[in-house]
């Protein structure tokens, strides 16, 4: 038998086991071909026809309309840090909002290539809180707004899509991709590391619409311009061909359990069975964050003390749950729930919880 555990990793992290049986019972001939897609040309008929799906499936999923790009990239999310400033400020400022550390990050970047404007800074704060519209300084004439739509090492989310006042509206979305329903039609580029909610590491998916990429730079080298990847449907080089095969299994799990609708439900039920608890307890479970910036996806809390704290940890790996220890910086209990972490995992976590506070 083999043992699975309860996987709250916060990246790489829990892929469904579905898509996992899949990729297993594929691994050695994929679909006939007496090789495994590993093996595979990525010009072989294969591999075209799992991007063209992949492509397709994102479109359908996101219910994005077909003056959006979908491309796969590699570098993971951090590399757009870079692409983004590069090919669209063009001498503009880029305005971001900066809510945790890879906000913050996103930002340092576009600052080594040109003009940087903060709308809003939660560092000194702590990055306890998502700013309300009202709190955001957007400048007018900037090249894009960026934000970061859940921040993974923070636990906070945003729970509204901000009014960009007329900016191209761009959006890291690595930590809380396809985990509930948004109205993507909203951002005129979306970015994600796959390494979270839609597969493995190595495959970074961008979503970006056809009128922000005519505004692109063209002066850039052949690799680091998006047009390259949109020409090409991202097969100008080598993409990361196991990683996307994934993606697309994912994507096809999606569609099968209802899409991302049904999905937002389960991970709702998630989230709340694990703030119940934290509310119970408000002294005993401390969360990191205001109440109204709580993330679905990333729960950080604290416990009365580091000495516990090191306790819950080691004895939730004991029972069978993985990946529990919060970021450095901010240290405590983070619960990632991605979407394929299953709701049985954390109603076994909150009775673990539950019981853990009883006897200590
Ligand atoms: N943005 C967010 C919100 C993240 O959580 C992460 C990784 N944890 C990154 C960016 C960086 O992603 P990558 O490792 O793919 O560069």
């Amino acid at each position: 038998m083999t043992r699975r555990v309860y996987n709250f990793n916060p990246g790489p992290a829990v892929l469904p086991q579905e898509v996992l049986e899949i990729v297993q019972k594929e691994l050695l001939d994929y679909r006939g071909t007496g090789m495994s897609i590993l093996e595979s040309s990525h010009r072989a008929a294969e591999y075209t026809e799992i991007n063209d799906q992949a492509i397709a499936l994102a479109r359908e999923i996101f219910g994005l309309t077909d003056d959006y790009h979908i491309l796969f990239m590699t570098g993971g999310a951090s590399s757009q840090f870079a692409y983004i400033p590069l090919n669209f400020l063009n001498g503009k400022t880029g305005a971001y909002i900066d809510t945790g550390s890879w906000a913050n990050k996103a930002a340092k970047e576009a600052k080594i290539v040109g003009k940087a404007h903060i709308c809003y800074s939660g560092k000194e704060g702590g990055y306890k809180h998502i700013p309300t519209q009202t709190e955001l300084d957007i400048p007018a004439g900037a090249a894009y707004l960026h934000m970061t739509t859940n921040n993974t090492i923070y636990g906070t989310q945003f729970q509204y899509i901000p009014d960009s006042k007329g900016l191209p509206l761009i959006a890291d979305m690595s930590s809380d991709i396809a985990s509930r329903v948004l109205d993507f039609k909203k951002f005129d580029m979306i970015y994600a590391g796959a390494q979270k909610n839609i597969g493995p590491a190595g495959a970074t998916l961008v979503m970006l619409k056809d009128s922000l990429l005519k505004t692109a730079k063209q002066d850039l080298p052949t690799m680091f311009k998006y047009g390259t990847y949109a020409d090409e449907k991202s097969l100008y080089n080598t993409p990361p061909v196991f990683a996307v095969y994934v993606v697309k299994l994912v994507f096809e799990w999606i569609k099968k359990m209802g899409g991302i609708a049904a999905i937002e439900k389960v991970n709702c039920a998630k989230k709340e069975r694990v703030y119940q608890i934290m509310d119970l307890y408000p002294d005993y479970y401390r969360g990191h964050c205001d109440r109204e910036s709580r993330s679905w996806m990333n729960i950080n809390l604290r416990l009365p003390s580091e000495d516990l704290e090191k306790k819950f940890i080691s004895e939730a790996k004991a029972q069978g749950f993985i990946g529990l220890k919060g970021h450095r910086s901010v240290g405590g209990v983070r619960v990632s729930a991605y979407n394929a972490l299953p709701l049985e995992g954390i109603d076994k976590l909150v009775a673990f919880m539950e019981t853990f506070k009883k006897n200590n």
